[in-house]
């Protein structure tokens, strides 16, 4: 709610090292305690944290806006611009509401603060009970949030409200939520606490105990940047002292609070200042001077007229008519004072505003009613406790009978009504702790003594009334009044001229670009959603490019970059008379070039020429324009480039220009600075893609490398053993489909069969005995090239281990697979191999081969691997009957699926006798069916890979 100064000190040193999310707490957190201090300097600020709001999760960029909304409530407020104050704090209010569920205590402290500006400017307005109503909206706010200060301090000022309607009671409800001892309270809230015991002694007329505790909520006021309160708080210290005749002790507070008030420039706190003052100019006799401040009090506040200071002033304005004799007048004023008070339920003014009028009746001979008046008006003193009021009421009444010839007071102990009420006012006087006892209630009472014959007692009060005048009338205090009214007259007689004129015109117009500002910084907010959420530059420079045409006269925009390497500014965007801009480059340290000088000196160059003016450094190739402005594109601490736009117009960028065009670089430079940040990060993920795919490529060329033979350039066994299992399921689910159906002669020829050949070269060993292990090779080069010629592209070729190969004829029927089996036969025997040297050399193979399933009405009765063992079976029936020969092992109708594969293993020649298995060979002769085989050791070799 309020910070010290010294926590503003924090800030401020922080600040430039902080970025993002970070800077716009603390630059909010600044403006927001900078808005009474400094609010030209909290409006600027809060212009650099619109762009970063988009930095922020949306719950927390909510409360922020509702913030940034008090900031420019709270000055409108202060200088008197009420409509716009409520505006800006409804706004407020309906943004925290909407923020309320996710952050509901940021919203509850953010809703008492604009609860709280509400208030007063309702209390400014002459809505009192409005502005009661507010406090205690904002002190159920104040307690969601939790904020023990803010509880305090809103409580505090509730009970300084309170007191004003009716002292007594407000004492009573207060008396014990507030203890006096304030060790432990926060400072601030301890200010607003001390305010309240101030202003319920002030009521009680313990003028001095009011002073005391005023003074200290002055200095918090002061330290907590509440400037408002200290120009209020003053005042009432001013008017203490006036209360009591100190009126030189009252002359120094109000020049306090006026020398705080005139450089803020808030009209009534200026008012107040000044009608304190006449007030005790008035005192001191001097009308002349009292009168002429007063009505420049009363001017300055008349647009405030339903405040409580309007009121005072009226109060202030009869008594001098009175002093002046001029009793029409006073009547008047005092009436429109009754008026007031009844409106503001502040009864202070309604007994004041009586005893006036009852004065002023008295004087205009209407004695009856001027006795019904002063009657009435010490009754609502007394009922309030207010000595002050009493004492001139009594005074008055006293006059009234000195001038009238009225019945007394019954009873009456005086000698005759006048001392009847002359006796009360100095008793009640007496009571008064530090009160002088004005000299002209001394003289009256010395003048009635003597006018009964009382001489002795005449002079001992005559001489007290010398003595009274002597204290309150100092030499000093007169001096220091004239020199303060004289003071005045002359500030006055200065902005009466052109001078003034031109000065309300100066400032009539900043109050308008404040608030036109206010209402361009919500559409800068959304321009600046839409900037910010370009990720790449070009679509950037053209969102700026849009908007900057669309809201300022800019002939020429363009937009330079600090390159690299920080030694020169590069034109990437640039667009003049609607045509493109040359990529034109400037060296930082030009001394020359705008651009370089905008970027060194990191702020803001507005160049203006004036017609005649030829344009200094005029880019070849580019107009002359005559308003020139350029600002810095930073981010935080660092600056990217210089952003300028030109006009062909003379004086084409005022304060509203320049802040939009402010805005719109900070969201430029923030748009682009993630751009660059974004590119970088495709950058390197694009690295990132090209190392992925250089890794998945040479990972599929060592995939390749460990699939494949590397000397024949066939796949190896790990290929197979990968992709075998893919073709057994295939050739099964053939199967399963077909047994679902009835048999026909289709499905019987139905190419589903895998068929695995197992070809070995015969008397392999005696090419390396002879030709060497290089024509050994060479061979099998070749058998690679014969093996292709006989399968098909589909099938799988496999270089198996040594001289042997073992083929998968995929989807083939089995009944091919005896002709595919001499067709590979005789491409092997019936062409020569060429050996390196250019040797011819005959070589033969033997082939065996099984199909699988194998036994078709049983298809998972073996497994492949089973059946491979069957090929095997088959190329060594194929050896031992003489190679360059193939043979196979058929099931037949016969097979008996139990023990199956044992018994053809082990005893093959049983199965054979049985019928159980079909011999198919090339051969014609007997076979050879059993004999020593070599263990191909498929099973283990399976396990290994
Ligand atoms: P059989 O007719 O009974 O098959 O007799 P063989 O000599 O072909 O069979 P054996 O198993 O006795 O010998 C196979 C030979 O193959 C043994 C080995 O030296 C040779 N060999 C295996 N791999 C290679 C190779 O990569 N290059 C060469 N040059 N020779 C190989
Ligand atoms: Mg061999
Ligand atoms: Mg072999």
């Amino acid at each position: 709610m309020f910070a010290l100064d010294d926590e503003l000190a924090q800030w401020e040193t922080a600040l430039p090292d902080v970025q993002g999310a970070e800077r716009s707490k603390l630059l909010m957190a600044l403006a927001w305690h900078l808005r009474q201090r400094d609010p030209a300097r909290a409006q600027q600020l809060a212009t650099e944290i619109v762009p970063l709001l988009a930095l922020l999760p949306s719950d927390a960029a909510l409360v922020q806006r509702a913030r940034l909304h008090l900031i420019t409530a709270e000055p409108a407020w202060l200088r008197g611009d009420l409509d716009t104050a409520f505006h800006y704090a409804e706004q407020a209010l309906l943004l925290c509401d909407q923020a309320a569920d996710s952050l509901p205590a940021a919203a509850a402290a953010c809703r008492a603060d604009a609860c709280w500006v509400m208030a007063w400017a309702s209390n400014d307005r002459g809505l009192s009970a409005d502005g009661d109503d507010w406090l205690r909206q904002a002190a159920a706010a104040a307690r969601v949030a939790a904020d023990p200060m803010r509880i305090d301090i809103i409580d505090a000022a509730s009970g300084i409200c309170d007191a004003f309607s009716d002292g007594p009671a407000a004492q009573q409800r207060w008396r014990d939520r507030f203890s006096t001892d304030l060790h432990g309270v926060a400072p601030i809230a301890a200010g607003w606490i001390s305010d309240f015991f101030g202003t319920c002694a002030f009521q009680r007329s313990e003028y001095g105990r009011a002073i005391g505790h005023l003074m200290l909520s002055f200095e918090n006021a002061l330290a907590s940047g509440q400037i408002r309160r200290a120009i209020i708080v003053a005042t009432n210290i001013g008017n203490g002292f006036t209360s009591l005749n100190a009126h030189e002790s009252a002359l120094e507070w109000m020049q306090r609070g006026l020398d705080l008030a005139r450089p803020a420039g808030w009209p009534l706190s200026i008012g107040m200042c000044l009608m304190q003052t006449a007030e005790t100019l008035r005192q001191l006799g001097q009308r002349d001077a009292a009168q002429s401040l007063l009505r420049e009090a009363l001017n300055t506040l008349a647009p405030l007229s339903g405040s409580r200071a309007y009121a005072v002033a009226l109060e202030y304005q009869g008594d001098l008519a009175l002093d002046l004799g001029n009793y029409a007048a006073a009547l008047e004023s005092f009436t429109r004072l009754a008026a007031r008070g009844d409106a503001l339920c502040q009864n202070d003014f309604q007994s004041s505003a009586r005893r006036g009028q009852a004065h002023a009746l008295s004087y205009l001979a209407r004695a009856d009613d001027a006795l019904a008046a002063a009657q009435a008006a010490l009754a609502l003193a007394r009922d309030h406790g207010d000595a002050s009021s009493q004492i001139a009421t009594l005074n008055v009444l006293a006059d009234i009978h000195a001038r009238h010839p009225l019945p007394g007071p019954e009873p009456m102990e005086a000698p005759n009504a006048v001392l009847h009420y002359l006796q009360l006012a100095l008793e009640i006087a007496a009571t008064i702790e530090g009160y002088t006892v004005p000299g002209a209630l001394l003289d009256a009472a010395a003048r009635e003594y003597a006018a009964i014959g009382d001489y002795q007692r005449a002079y001992t009060i005559a001489l007290r009334a010398n003595t009274a005048r002597d204290q309150t009338h100092s030499k000093e205090a007169t001096n220091r009044a004239i020199a303060m009214q004289v003071q005045y007259q002359t500030e006055r007689a200065q902005t009466e001229g052109e001078h003034h004129r031109q000065l309300a015109a100066a400032e009539a117009q900043r109050a308008e670009v404040l608030q036109q500002i206010s209402a361009t910084l919500e559409h800068l907010s959304a321009i600046g959603q839409e900037i910010t959420a370009h990720l790449d530059a070009a679509a950037v420079f053209r969102a700026l490019d849009r908007h900057v045409h669309g809201l300022l006269d800019a002939t020429h925009f363009s937009i330079f970059l600090l390159q690299p390497d920080g030694a020169s500014l590069v034109c990437e965007f640039g667009i003049e008379a609607d045509k493109p801009l040359p990529r034109v480059r400037i060296a930082a340290d030009d001394p020359n070039a705008n651009t370089a000088r905008c970027l060194r000196e990191r702020r803001e160059i507005l160049v203006e020429l004036d017609d005649e003016d030829v344009t200094p450094n005029l880019i070849p190739g580019t107009l002359p324009t005559q308003s020139l402005l350029f600002a810095p594109l930073r981010v935080g601490e660092r600056v990217l480039g210089v952003m300028t736009v030109q006009s062909l117009l003379a004086r084409a960028y005022g304060e509203r220009e320049r802040l939009i065009f402010r805005t719109l670089c900070a969201y430029g430079a923030i748009a682009l600075d993630n751009a660059s940040a974004y590119r970088q990060v495709a950058a390197t993920q694009e690295q990132l893609l090209d190392k992925n795919l250089e890794l998945e490529q040479a990972y599929q060329a060592l995939e390749e490398v460990s699939l494949t033979d590397q000397l024949t350039g066939l796949r190896n066994r790990r290929f197979f053993l990968q992709n075998v299992d893919a073709d057994v399921a295939m050739s099964l689910r053939g199967y399963d489909a077909g047994l679902h159906r009835e048999l026909n002669e289709c499905d019987l020829h139905a190419a589903k069969d895998l068929v695995f050949f197992m070809v070995d070269l015969d008397h392999f060993k005696e090419v390396n005995d002879r030709y060497g292990h290089a024509a050994g090779d060479s061979i099998l080069v070749q058998m690679q090239e014969r093996l292709r010629e006989v399968f098909r592209e589909s099938d799988y070729v496999i270089r198996w281990g040594g001289e042997e190969f073992l083929v998968l004829a995929r989807a083939t029927h089995r009944d091919e697979a005896p002709g595919v089996a001499e067709r590979m036969r005789r491409a092997v025997a019936e062409r020569d191999f060429t050996l390196p040297d250019g040797v011819r050399l005959s070589k033969t193979c033997s082939i065996g081969f099984a199909c699988f399933p194998f036994l078709p009405s049983q298809p998972r009765l073996l497994s492949w691997s089973q059946v491979v063992e069957l090929a095997d079976q088959g190329l060594y029936i194929a050896k031992r009957s003489g190679r360059n020969a193939w043979a196979a092992l058929y099931s037949t109708d016969a097979t008996r699926a139990d023990g199956v594969f044992p018994r053809l293993m082990q005893q093959l020649d049983q199965a054979v006798t049985d019928g159980e298995v079909r011999l198919v060979s090339n051969l014609t002769g007997p076979l050879v069916l059993v004999g020593e085989r070599r263990r191909i050791g498929l099973s283990s070799d399976l396990e290994l890979n």
